[in-house]
């Protein structure tokens, strides 16, 4: 199995050099050259197996020889095995029809780590054998440094740097990344907002002395190996629910487009998906975009559901490659075009899009509404993002065809949000009720390249 990337100009790689690479050198994104299929047989046996047994039937032909089935069962076991609930993923009906794919059972209680854990135990597997050690910075709004450093907490090859923006985060999502008391973990309050992180981040890739001297390795949205784990869910969801025998839709609370973009990989791999629905907040490109208005960056305006504040969705690319036919100059011309603003799609292209994909858009009252609603008619509290997706959902879904939403986060998560609409506040799971009492670490660090560069080379383990 080879990739290659998104924009045509970078080498052609083998899975574990994708996923230790992270963005391809011409600025593209990695994607498998064919995308292997499953039989309606195959699909139909996963029926009644462990999360983990069709995660392994699922990526498997997506490894090649990279890993040995024997390494990669141990290493999707040792991902899960953190998980509050044994299902994994399990999913609960909402109202005739509307199921909750509960995504939000890992340690730090998002979507993210289904994929974060993965790619977690398969650096260190990758690394060991290479002899390699690596130095992981990420830049976080909150969901996805978590995630990073619950993942790569004391795994020996690996040292973890995060930048987070000083006093813009919430306390869970700061506890969460300043707790874990692993010598390898290193949490950096930026003195900034999420942007300057980013920035930072980017110029420390484009700092080749440094990066090449410590290493550098990038684990955010755009890197294969994590859609790849995301993949897995829409088959264990599909199947509960009559797939490969019957049609199932469903409905994504979008932001980077990375968990959307692997539904749109099972569906080409055979799970029969009727649609995939992109559910934006009020940071609507993608959804102005999948209705034709063309893709133009705006303003970001901070929402109550923040993990979908973003203007440029990084993995809709690897849509647009599909929707372009693989033709890599076009995504090229299009990613260029967006350094001044924007794009207009194709009529083809739209077309192509527009066949898999249904977007919608959801105000903040209407987030806030939906979590009143969804609580007095099921039970269940949602999120404000999972609330973004269930109020798309009831606008989209058609009888006859289960729709499924993903929760992609737990209400413990988003407090404050969850207690105006709803008057409760959700407790923690009793597995981290005590991340209040536990002691915090954390640098606070100028938005400094120089100093963010001396800290990382004065604290990896060499
Ligand atoms: C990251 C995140 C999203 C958006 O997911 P993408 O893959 O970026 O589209 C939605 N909800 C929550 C809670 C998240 O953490």
């Amino acid at each position: 199995m080879k990739y290659v990337s998104t924009r045509g100009q970078a080498p052609v790689l083998s899975f574990e050099e994708a996923m230790l690479t992270g963005l391809a050198r011409d600025g593209g994104l990695y994607l498998p050259d064919t995308i292997p299929t499953l039989t309606p047989e195959e699909i139909a046996a996963f029926e009644g197996q462990s999360y983990e047994e069709v995660a392994f039937r699922v990526m498997r032909p997506f490894i090649g020889d990279s890993f040995t089935d024997g390494e990669f069962r141990e290493i999707i076991a040792r991902a899960y095995a953190g998980f509050g609930h044994a299902a994994r993923a399990p999913l609960v009906e909402l109202a005739p029809g509307h199921f909750l794919l509960e995504l939000f059972h890992g340690p730090t209680l998002a979507f993210k780590d289904f994929a974060m854990q993965l790619i977690g135990q398969l650096f260190e597997v990758a690394l060991k054998r290479r002899g390699e050690r690596v130095t992981i910075v990420g830049a976080t709004s909150g969901d996805t440094g978590s995630a990073a450093i619950e993942a790569f907490r004391g795994l020996e090859n690996v040292d973890v740097f995060i930048l987070f923006p000083h006093g813009r985060v919430s306390e869970v999502q700061r506890r969460q990344m300043t707790t874990p008391a692993d010598a390898n973990v290193h949490a950096l309050a930026l003195e900034g907002d999420f942007d300057d992180c980013q920035a930072r981040l980017k110029d420390m890739f484009n700092d080749f002395d440094f990066r090449d001297g410590v290493k550098l390795a990038g684990v955010n949205s755009i890197n294969w190996a994590r859609v790849l784990a995301q993949v897995v869910y829409y088959f264990t969801s599909a199947v509960a629910l009559g797939a490969p025998h019957r049609k199932v839709s469903f409905t994504v609370p979008t932001g980077n487009f990375g968990d959307i973009f692997a539904g749109f990989i099972a569906k080409q791999m055979g799970l029969p998906i009727d649609r995939l629905v992109v559910a934006t907040n009020q940071n609507d490109i993608l959804h102005r975009c999948l209705s034709g208005q063309g893709y133009f960056k705006g303003e970001t305006i901070p929402s109550i559901s923040p993990s979908m504040d973003i203007q440029v969705s990084s993995n809709f690319e690897r849509a647009l490659y599909y929707a372009y036919d693989r033709d890599s100059g076009a995504v090229a011309q299009l990613m260029e075009e967006l350094k001044s603003g924007g794009f207009t799609v194709s009529q083809g292209a739209l077309q192509a899009l527009n066949e898999t994909f249904s977007s919608g858009r959801v105000s903040e009252e209407e987030t806030l509404a939906t979590i009143q609603a969804t609580l007095a008619s099921s039970g269940e509290l949602l999120c404000p993002h999972s609330a973004v997706g269930v109020k798309v959902a009831e606008e989209t879904r058609v009888a006859g065809t289960p729709m499924i939403t993903l929760a992609t986060a737990h209400p413990a998560k988003f407090p404050d949000a969850v207690e105006k609409a709803s008057g409760i506040r959700p407790p923690l799971p009793p597995r981290m009720a005590d991340l209040y009492d536990r002691s915090e670490r954390v640098t606070r660090i100028a938005n400094d390249l120089a100093a963010i560069e001396d800290h990382i080379k004065g604290h990896i383990a060499r």
